[in-house]
């Protein structure tokens, strides 16, 4: 946890907010994204924090350049101002594997040759806060039996033994604004791939490695992403990570109730702002 003093008593001390703002430069950003920018370095700015930006850029076939630039250029548009450097997610993934390397050396991941097609055909297999959890399949494979795979040269994911990692890691719960202390269950999620076969790491494993290298202390992100922390709280215990608090806010809807995605080309900055709103008034749009 990082400190800063209060006033000029030193006997006070209140921890130092740092928050940050993590698009995925799939897409241009629309105003829910503005709402999630915007209220994150809001919380930052209000306790006199820092704020601070990531690019999660680790699906190399879906993420562009082009957006990732048109991300700067439209949250500088409106107005925000954040620290350098900016972290891009593609250019850390040694950090990744070193936290992979340490999970491995605890014994706790396992390789995973399956398909989703293997995965969504395992029978009615109950479903978990991401789909349909994992059946264990290649968990059950014996060291001999992964060696003669004719896969096992190839690519292939690495899952969590979730039922090992929860035993070690006890019971384990979080802070969230809202919710109050909440109890972690990550064993909702199954053996959860933290490491895809087509990218050295996962969302759930960038996104916690990440939070805990720039010193986040209040993650801030949308609720449906609330769910994920069951898994990001875990994964702190397991690789020894700082906790940090966690505020899920609301999602922005259109005039239909539904939530914004990237498919609405109308709502996207770059369009609002093409169609002559001014970023105060897209401020506004969005919440803020
Ligand atoms: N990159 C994620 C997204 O664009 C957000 C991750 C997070 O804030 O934890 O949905």
């Amino acid at each position: 946890m990082v400190w800063s003093c209060l006033g000029t008593n030193p006997n006070i001390h209140i921890p130092l907010i740092i928050t940050r703002f993590a698009p995925s430069p799939t897409g241009e950003l629309h105003l829910g994204h503005a709402h999630s920018a915007l209220f994150a370095e809001a919380e930052a700015r209000r306790a006199g924090g820092r704020f601070l930006l990531r690019i999660e850029d680790i699906d190399t076939t879906r993420c562009r350049p082009a957006f990732t630039a048109a991300i700067l250029a439209d949250l500088a548009w409106l107005g925000l101002t954040w620290e350098s450097p900016v972290r891009h997610q593609s250019e850390h993934f040694d950090d990744y594997r070193a936290a992979l390397a340490r999970l491995e050396q605890a014994g706790l991941l396992y390789p995973c040759f399956c398909t989703r097609a293997d995965v969504a055909q395992a029978g009615n297999a109950p479903h978990g806060p991401d789909g349909p959890l994992y059946p264990g399949t290649c968990r059950m494979l014996s060291a001999a039996e992964r060696a003669e795979r004719p896969e096992s040269g190839l690519a292939h994911a690495l899952r969590l033994d979730m039922g090992e990692a929860v035993r070690r890691a006890g019971r384990l719960s979080w802070h969230d604004r809202a919710a109050g202390r909440v109890e972690a269950r990550p064993d909702l999620f199954g053996d959860v791939v933290l490491a895809r076969k087509d990218t050295p790491t996962s969302y759930h494993l960038a996104v916690t490695v990440d939070d805990a290298l720039q010193g986040v202390t209040l993650v801030t992100r949308g609720e449906d992403l609330f769910a994920a922390t069951h898994v990001h709280r875990l994964l702190q215990a397991l690789l020894d990570l700082p906790v940090p608090a966690y505020a899920h806010h609301r999602l922005l809807t259109d005039a239909h109730g539904r939530r914004f995605a990237k498919r609405d080309r109308s709502l996207t900055l770059r369009a609002l702002r093409e169609a002559g709103k001014s970023p105060a008034e897209v401020r506004e749009m969005a919440g803020f």
